[in-house]
């Protein structure tokens, strides 16, 4: 069964927290944050969207301030489960790096690398791919949701490995924790299986284990709705993008599904879409999703969009400033991907030759 840490990390005031303020995301052991090993990541499949904002990135920060061990993967071999080509794809991971710097992740604190830039964490899906079955992949109700929404006429073995992949991107530098949405739950749940098969079968001399068995991190927004009613997704045109200029944004929102009654209530499972947008607008004001839909009460679809566009344009306001100060400097962000490699091999190097050593290959 999936152990997740329940929660979001309430959020940090500065840099430093107050000793014993820490959350406590890992109820069960008690320990701190800070001592957490967190590995997180996207595809460069385009520009990170409010679905990642309230699912996954403001817990990164907020762990990273609180001294967590950061390592961020922008997965560039994943683009390629779904289709033929990875399209601009050096133009899309230098906007990821943007987005994350402008969200607050810090490039001296977080070890932010593409993983086809650690090859030996790469190699780390050999080994992995041998300890599960073609069977447990294809029930993969991620991959089978990810299939059905790809435009490929044939599915591609890489789909059906990707999740192990993504075993290699959370163990090789042997993370703990994982900030992650819903739709990450199942990939999760094979990191577990893969770490506690490896270990296993492939313990050290002592009898310790190589891998700690991770855990994921949800947000309390672990499914944002895009504007057709669907999983917020970069590659289902549904998303609002934490980049987009004011006027775009109010014109993906004018565009957003709702339905026919003026009456504004927040009830997501009759009204999906109109609750998708009260609860963007609460998130944003960082105020109860009922209250929302209370005050715009019969002012329908239309007052309601207007109140979710102006609270997104002004919550991201601050972002998008500072993500257009960091556009002028490319060089910066190659940079930053050019040591977060660095410092993602040494750690990729390292536990390789511990694998090989288990496995009795050296
Ligand atoms: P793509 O459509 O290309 O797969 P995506 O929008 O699904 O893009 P990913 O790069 O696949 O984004 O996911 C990155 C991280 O963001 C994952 O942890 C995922 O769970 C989280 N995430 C993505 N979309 C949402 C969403 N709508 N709500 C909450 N979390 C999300
Ligand atoms: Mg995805």
């Amino acid at each position: 069964m999936t152990t997740t840490v329940s929660a979001a990390v309430p959020a940090a005031q500065g840099p430093a927290p107050a000793p014993g303020l820490d959350p406590d995301p890992d109820g069960s052991t008690g320990r701190d944050p800070g001592a957490h090993r967190v590995l997180t990541g996207d595809r460069p499949t385009g520009p990170l969207h409010l679905g990642h904002y309230f699912g996954t990135l403001r817990n990164r920060v907020r762990l990273q301030r609180r001294g967590a061990e950061m390592f961020v993967v922008i997965a560039d071999y994943q683009v390629i489960t779904d289709r033929d080509t990875a399209d601009r794809l050096g133009e899309h991971t230098e906007n990821l790096v943007l987005d994350y710097l402008a969200t607050g992740l810090d490039p001296e604190r977080a070890t932010i690398f593409a993983h086809s830039a650690v090859p030996a964490l790469n190699q780390l899906l050999l080994p992995f791919l041998s300890l599960v079955s073609v069977a447990e992949l294809s029930r993969n109700p991620t991959v089978k949701d990810e299939i059905a929404h790809s435009d490929q006429s044939a599915v591609n073995g890489l789909m059906f490995t990707y999740p192990v992949h993504q075993a290699a991107d959370i163990l090789f530098c042997k993370a703990d924790l994982v900030p992650v949405g819903q739709d990450q739950l199942p990939h999760l749940e094979v990191a577990r299986t893969v770490a506690r098969r490896f270990n296993e079968r492939y313990p050290h001399a002592d009898g310790s284990a190589v891998f700690p068995t991770p855990r994921p991190l949800l947000s309390d927004t672990p499914l944002l709705l895009g504007t057709d009613g669907g999983k917020m997704s970069k590659s289902r045109g549904n998303a609002v993008p934490l980049s987009a200029d004011e006027d775009t944004t109010a014109r993906l929102i004018k565009g957003a599904r709702t339905d026919a009654d003026r009456r504004i209530t927040y009830d997501p499972v009759t009204r999906p879409g109109v609750s998708g947008l009260v609860l963007l607008a609460a998130l944003c004001r960082d105020r109860a999703p009922e209250e929302i839909a209370e005050e715009i009460g019969d002012g329908g679809a239309a007052a309601l969009k207007r109140t979710v566009t102006e609270a997104v344009n002004e919550h991201l306001r601050p972002i998008r400033a500072r993500r257009a100060a960091l556009a002028a400097d490319r060089g910066h962000l190659r940079q930053v991907l050019r040591d977060g490699a660095e410092r993602a091999n040494a750690v990729a190097d390292a536990t390789l030759d511990e694998v090989r050593t288990v496995m009795g290959s050296v």
